[in-house]
């Protein structure tokens, strides 16, 4: 018999789903043309390349011309933070930068380059029990030298939505340039650019449903920042290089997809992710959920279990034939546990001991019911050999 695989880190990554292969696969071979040429190969590669914009732009309400697309969620942080960053420096703007504690790596890292190499200041903000940045922390954090706020739409690990709207008023306010890590949001969740005032907004691919190696900026219109990569006239000079039409058709259709079964997907994630959490906490103790249970990400799932590793978790479960993820040291390829994990209070020892499930589209309900089969067993087993279970049982 075949080993049963259940894919439970959508988070991660997300299959790409037929309908985008099926409207990717020509743009490899008969309809190759580079979207600069003067002739039928060309026009057919920019008809394409304007279509999936249009199809991205229409998936946040932004205009298509505000969408830029890019090699995905990270180099869109990159360039919407170095980009506002060297632009409004150089014109003695000031050089102070406002984000969250629990920003995904692209932002974090891009910050403390900027921080140790350039001069800028970065203020790290805290977040609460559930990893929420409070608006009105972000303007106590405002000096006149401030130039641009970067908070997160939702987190990637504990799936909190932050207050966005409240944060995008706040910096438009003081007259600040907003920018939003929307990875895990846009396509998850109802994004509108335009009522929710945000100036710049990272977006990827592969988190819904598309192919890798593509994703968007979205730049609200008159605002400058620095090109990202400079060469040919491609996206309006802004970033250069012959565009990846596969990928970015593929991209077009992903987010096409995304807004058609927008509803649908949110509440058939949110009923099997309540269901998880539900029948996990029902049968195995000493377990937290971590983040927020009412602004949360349809899919996401993120337990600490006490007293066990994340990764003797993942190993059973995999074993199991369940693909998931943690926040423990070993798998953050780093001495600590995760930032996020730590940054909501968690002492080291509980952050050890995360486990995120991320159900997806593909997920279905005996998936699930599997799962909270299988799950409790294994928590279970490595207790059974954990010194730490032993001497608080023994209390
Ligand atoms: C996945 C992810 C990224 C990185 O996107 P890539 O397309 O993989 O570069 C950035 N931010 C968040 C919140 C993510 O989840």
């Amino acid at each position: 018999m075949e080993k049963k695989r259940i894919y439970m880190d959508y988070s991660a990554t997300t299959p790409v789903k037929k309908e985008v292969v099926d409207e990717m696969l020509p743009y490899f071979s008969e309809g190759f043309g580079n979207a600069s040429s003067f002739y039928d190969y060309g026009h057919e590669a920019k008809a394409a390349l304007e279509k999936a914009r249009e199809r991205v732009a229409s998936l946040i309400n932004a205009e298509p011309a505000e969408v830029f697309f890019t090699a995905g969620g990270s180099e869109s942080d990159n360039w919407a933070i170095k980009g506002a960053a060297f632009e409004l420096q150089r014109k003695g703007k000031g050089n102070h930068i406002i984000t969250s504690k629990i920003e995904h790596h692209a932002v974090l890292h891009t910050c403390e380059y900027l921080e140790k190499n350039f001069g800028f200041e970065v203020t790290y903000l805290d977040v609460d029990e559930d990893g929420k940045v409070n608006p009105e922390d972000v303007r106590k954090a405002i000096k006149d030298n401030t130039i641009l706020i970067t908070i997160m739409f939702a987190n990637n690990e504990i799936g909190t939505i932050e207050p966005i709207e409240e944060i995008a008023k706040v910096a438009k306010e003081n007259k600040i340039l907003f920018h939003t890590d929307a990875v895990q949001a846009a396509g998850n969740i109802p994004i509108d650019v335009k009522a929710m005032g945000i100036d710049m907004m990272s977006m990827s691919s592969h988190k819904i449903y598309g192919p890798k190696g593509i994703g968007a900026l979205y730049i609200r219109k008159g605002v400058k920042i620095d090109n990202l990569v400079h060469g040919g006239a491609q996206e309006k000079r802004r970033r250069a290089g012959t565009e990846n039409i596969p990928a970015i058709v593929g991209y077009g259709k992903a987010a096409e997809l995304a807004k058609e079964n927008l509803e649908n997907h949110i509440s058939e994630l949110t009923r099997k992710r309540n269901r998880l959490i539900e029948g996990i906490l029902e049968k195995v103790p000493y377990t937290k959920i971590n983040g927020s249970l009412e602004d949360r990400l349809p899919g996401n799932v993120n337990f600490s279990f006490e007293f066990i590793e994340g990764e003797g978790i993942l190993l059973l479960l995999n074993h199991f034939g369940i693909s998931a993820s943690s926040g423990s040291a070993c798998t953050s390829g780093s001495l600590d546990p995760s930032h996020v994990l730590l940054s909501i209070g968690l002492p080291h020892e509980i952050a050890h001991g995360s486990l995120r499930l991320t159900v997806g589209d593909f997920t279905t309900d005996e998936d699930i019911e599997y799962i909270i089969e299988t799950l409790p067993g294994i928590i279970e087993r490595l207790r059974s050999m954990s010194p730490l279970y032993e001497a608080a049982m023994n209390k």
